[in-house]
């Protein structure tokens, strides 16, 4: 899959003072199943090293670009070259977006936004970062700093590999296709919103007997915007019970006690979501329970990324 990021986070010495901020994440890890897309706005508008810039909130309520060392007004020039760099990853099939934290051109709502007479006013979005929002409502966007809490991490990851999942699916989908994929993609979707998911179904059922054209963008745009949303420790202690009913009538009386404690456990931050699903796993596989074993919520993204492994990944 194609991502954007932000350069300095793959180690490219575009910064300010000519540094980097290689991202241990993106470039270890990730990278991996990831090719990236390159962009700096700065770098493109004034080379480096050059002085800092800020952002400072106007009397209108827009917001200007200053250099922190002379004052100048340098918007035009950042907003051009954003422009440009912006134009540039738009012609990928892009996935996905990370953005270097805190920086006024990149940041995502953590650019620190002054006022005229120097004091810190809010936070705002970054140059580069406002119109990547614009441009692409729908695709997953987040900054590194953020990729460092375990449960913004793995809601993330989700994220991506549901978007290039979808971005694969719906080249050649047929109609049958797109009910196989909402049916693998249950449990994933009520991880994230009960709500999304039951009209997603109903988009899928078709009672008004739409064309499929319209049936397939109707169903996009609330994937999209579903797979975005935050799961939680509720909605998946939810969707554990709920799979833990496709095996149930398999197990003996302790087994099922024990794949309950597991499952009160995780809810509990005691141990990792992985336990819990690998159990699941392990009883639908030995019992051939295939409505489970398709379920992409067992299996998100690769394994390797170990993202599930970590008790923080909840919240
Ligand atoms: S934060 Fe953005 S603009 Fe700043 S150096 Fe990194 S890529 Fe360039």
């Amino acid at each position: 899959m194609k991502i954007a990021v932000s350069g300095c986070l793959l180690g490219e010495k575009v910064r300010f003072d000519a540094g980097h901020k290689r991202d241990a994440f993106v470039m270890d890890a990730l990278s991996k199943y990831a090719e990236y897309i390159s962009f700096c706005p700065e770098n493109m508008a004034f080379g480096n090293p050059r002085p800092s810039l800020r952002l400072v909130s106007n009397k209108d309520n827009t917001i200007k670009v200053e250099s922190n060392k002379t004052g100048e007004d340098l918007s035009e020039k950042l907003r051009a070259a954003s422009k440009a760099d912006l134009e540039s990853i738009a012609l990928h099939s892009l996935c996905g977006i990370i953005l270097k934290s805190k920086s006024p051109s990149c940041g995502m709502m953590s650019a620190k936004l002054y006022q005229d007479n120097g004091f810190v006013e809010s936070k705002s979005d970054g140059v580069f970062a406002a119109m990547c929002r614009e441009k692409f409502p729908l695709l997953p966007m987040e900054e590194e700093g953020r990729l460092c809490d375990a449960w913004l991490r793995e809601n993330f990851v989700m994220q991506l590999f549901a978007y290039e999942r979808f971005e694969k699916f719906k080249v050649n989908a047929t109609m049958k296709e797109l009910v196989a994929f909402h049916s693998v993609h249950k449990f994933l979707l009520q991880s994230k919103d009960e709500n999304l998911y039951r009209q997603l179904g109903k988009i899928v059922g078709n009672h008004e007997d739409k064309s499929f054209a319209e049936i397939l963008s109707e169903y996009e745009f609330l994937f999209k915007t579903a797979i975005a949303k935050k799961s939680s420790k509720g909605k998946t202690r939810n969707v554990l019970e709920h799979m833990s009913g496709f095996v149930k009538s398999h197990l003996n009386a302790k087994e099922k006690e024990m794949l309950h404690e597991q499952i009160d456990d995780y809810a509990a931050q005691i141990i990792p979501l992985i336990l819990p699903l690998s159990t699941l796993k392990l009883y639908a596989q030995k019992y051939e329970i295939a409505y489970l074993l398709e379920q992409t919520f067992l299996s998100p993204y690769p394994k390797e990324l170990a993202l599930r492994s970590d008790v923080k990944c909840v919240k």
